[in-house]
């Protein structure tokens, strides 16, 4: 009786279970397959959109970036797969600026581990101006973050490197690595900063008096300035970018530039602060780990979906691309990528 029992009881379980399994299955047939989302179509929007926005101002602090063509507008999307979307001015070049930031800190965390980065600058957000003294002279050179100025110099000073030639190469090879070709030196942008950067070797020496510099304050600054010179377009900036978004593997060349725990280190930082002091401003609106540079060039990383760059010079006062403000927002809006935009579950009915 009782082994009937439960044979009756087990033929009604498998019964259950089998129905349970085929249900899913079915439901997933009847459902439509859902759409994967047209990057193209998005970007282009966005493009016609924004195309005509005239606020802001090309950066002329440094003289040559005073005379770039303010109307470049580009903008690219960069897949893990290595899917490339483009439109408008994809292939102009303006300097690379402080986006280069993001790159040379991923080297040294590669080359150092995350914890020397945060010994020897720091991951904390200035709330300041990307130039600012204050945010040195305030905790004696210590923690701040490689995507300001002072942070910067002192993440390049820290490249490996027996000389400041080979620091230079060094730096190079990296950001031709996350670029996936040879870039070149804008050298007009070059001459024109490297005669006009006292404040920036000043900052160095500062460093140097609180012991937080980490190779001769004035060469390794010049070797900064080159770094920042560097001639990029948004579709070098998004493969950049699209390598941040693929942990660390270039989508393109296919070549393993960093590791995905130095990525998950720099998108922090890039999080925190990207774009200087308006970096609160950007994460509560998009959520998205990005980097801005006074050339106009500027990146955003959606981990694991893509990276996105746009060209386009002017600025706002805090030294930020306009349209590629404008532009990154409508594209996270549209395909809803704001990481903190969470569907509920769970609702009591
Ligand atoms: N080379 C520039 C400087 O040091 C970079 C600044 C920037 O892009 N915010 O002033």
């Amino acid at each position: 009786m009782i082994t009937s029992n439960f044979s009756i009881k087990g033929q009604i379980v498998f019964t259950l279970l089998f129905v349970a399994a085929c249900i899913p299955a079915n439901a997933q047939k009847s459902k439509k397959k859902s759409k994967a989302p047209n990057y193209q179509e998005v970007i282009n929007e966005a493009h016609a959109k924004y195309k005509d926005v005239k606020e802001g101002a090309n950066a002329d602090y440094i003289e040559e970036l005073a005379k770039v063509n303010p109307n470049i507008f580009g903008i690219v999307i960069v897949t893990p797969k290595g899917e490339v979307f483009t439109v408008g001015d994809f292939s102009e070049y303006v300097s690379i600026q402080s986006v280069s930031k993001v790159f040379t800190m991923a080297k040294v965390i590669e080359e150092l581990g995350p914890e020397a980065l945060l010994e020897k600058i720091g991951a904390d957000a200035t709330g300041l101006p990307f130039n600012s003294v204050e945010a040195v002279e305030h905790m004696k050179g210590k923690e701040i973050n490689p995507l300001v100025n002072p942070g910067a110099i002192m993440s390049t000073s820290l490249i490996a490197g027996t000389d400041s030639a080979e620091k230079w190469n060094n730096v190079q090879a990296t950001l031709n690595s996350f670029a996936a070709r040879k870039l070149e030196i804008n050298k007009p942008v070059y001459i024109s900063e490297a005669n006009d950067n006292v404040h920036n070797q000043a900052l160095a020496v500062l460093l140097q008096s609180y012991g937080r510099m980490y190779w001769d304050p004035r060469e390794i600054t010049d070797v900064y300035t080159k770094q920042c010179s560097m001639n990029v377009s948004a579709k070098d900036l998004a493969i950049m970018a699209g390598t941040l978004a693929n942990g660390g593997i270039n989508p393109v060349s296919k070549e393993v530039v960093v590791s995905p725990s130095t990525v998950s280190h720099v998108l922090a930082v890039m999080s925190t602060a990207g774009l200087y002091d308006d970096s609160g401003i950007w994460f509560y609106n998009t959520g998205l780990p990005a980097k801005s540079g006074v050339g106009g060039g500027f990146i955003a990383v959606v981990p694991g979906k893509f990276g996105i760059a746009v060209v386009s010079p002017p600025l706002d006062k805090a030294g930020n691309s306009v349209k590629a403000q404008l532009v990154i927002e409508h594209v996270v809006n549209a395909l809803g990528l704001n990481p903190y935009l969470i569907k509920p579950v769970g609702a009591k009915k």
